[in-house]
């Protein structure tokens, strides 16, 4: 069986935006996040690289992933009103260092993200593939893969290269549901740690061991701070940069010392006097929401789409992906397993098209192109 979308009627039958990240929204139809209170913590090994999910069910953090269904979110077009943060007077902060080659961090991975300067923002081309394995450890799944995505051109991200603070922080506990928040210096964008039904993604299963999984249109993000990324950026320099334009570090500050006394948005102003923020082994993960000034709806604006090249994927209960390897001529195989049985996607990728061929744990194949 084989049949093609183009994205014009991929978008056809639903509202949602090109680029959020409504794993679940065809059945719900309002944001109802949770208060942070509701949020389970935990507290992973210090200095673990990846996220061990084990620890949060030992804390006691196990049932959120048999509840996904029953939440809800998306909203529709036009509800949001859109909302431009004011810079406050007598706060000018320095921007992020810069070196030579670039943008201190994303120079760690400048043979696949290019980032450089256009007018007054920091512009980031890249196609949101990491080089480390994902989706691994995934064990609710709705049946999406990585596919490159075009994040070049008008399409490329783009933050301030002079971050300053607003008079208003945009907080992603009850906001900030759709789209990126942050950018990863190894080209993955970053959403909200709360998925947007309000829940933590990571205790939900969703997540794979680096903090990643895909959205609607198989682009692969994470929703947790990428600190597996420190050692390749180095002491000192950030893993991740807000769309406010402010950096993201890791577990230290860039001067080596611990980091102490965070605010609501997981940030503070550093040693030099320039506000950033940390990436952090527990809620809120990431940067908590955007102290800078910004353009938001209940995204950040303007940030690159990703148009869906098929309809969105089904739940697939009980299946935990098992692993993931780049075949190379963009050919990708996943597998995952399911009562004691492997199954597999295998796709490659064109310039125009998506070839996936599916195999269910009990032998069905059935393949499938889509144009992109
Ligand atoms: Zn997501
Ligand atoms: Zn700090």
């Amino acid at each position: 069986m084989s049949h093609s979308h183009d994205h014009s009627h991929s978008h056809s039958h639903d509202h949602s935006h090109p680029h959020d990240d409504s794993h679940y929204d065809r059945h719900h139809d309002h944001v109802h996040p949770h208060h942070p209170g509701h949020v389970a913590r935990r507290t992973p090994p210090h200095g673990s690289p990846v996220l061990d999910r084990r620890t949060a069910i030992r804390t006691g953090a196990v049932g959120l992933g048999a509840i996904l269904l029953a939440a809800c979110s998306s909203n529709t077009t036009g509800t949001a009103a859109a909302t431009t943060a004011v810079a406050s007077s007598g706060t000018a902060p320095e921007p992020a260092s810069t070196t030579a080659d670039g943008l201190a961090g994303f120079d760690a991975f400048a043979d696949t993200v290019a980032a450089f300067t256009s007018g007054e923002v920091w512009m980031v081309e890249c196609n949101s593939l990491p080089t480390h394995p994902m989706m691994v450890g995934i064990t609710n799944w709705q049946q999406q893969v990585p596919i490159p995505q075009d994040y070049t051109g008008d399409n490329a991200w783009r933050f301030p290269i002079t971050p300053e603070l607003a008079d208003e922080p945009i907080s992603a506990r009850t906001g900030l549901f759709r789209g990126a928040i942050a950018l990863a210096v190894n080209g993955v964008p970053i959403f909200n740690a709360l998925n947007n039904r309000g829940d933590d993604a990571f205790l939900a299963g969703e997540l794979d061991e680096f903090g990643g999984h895909c959205g609607r249109a198989d682009d692969y993000h994470y929703h947790t701070a990428p600190l597996h990324l420190q050692e390749a950026v180095g002491e000192g320099n950030p893993i991740a940069y807000a769309l406010d334009g402010f950096a993201i570090y890791g577990s230290t500050e860039p001067d080596g010392r611990p980091v102490e006394d965070l605010d609501e948005y997981n940030g503070h102003v550093g040693a030099e006097g320039t506000y950033h923020y940390h990436g952090t082994s527990s809620y809120p993960y990431i940067n908590g929401g955007l102290v800078g000034v910004v353009q938001a709806t209940d995204q950040v604006e303007p940030q690159p789409t990703t148009p869906a090249i098929r309809n969105a994927g089904e739940p697939l209960p009980g299946a935990t992906i098992t692993s993931f390897e780049d075949l190379g001529d963009n050919s990708y195989r996943l597998e995952f397993e399911m009562d004691g049985a492997i199954g597999s996607t295998d796709y490659t990728v064109t310039d125009t098209t998506v070839d996936f061929v599916f195999t269910t744990p009990d032998g069905q194949v059935t393949t499938e192109t889509y144009s992109r």
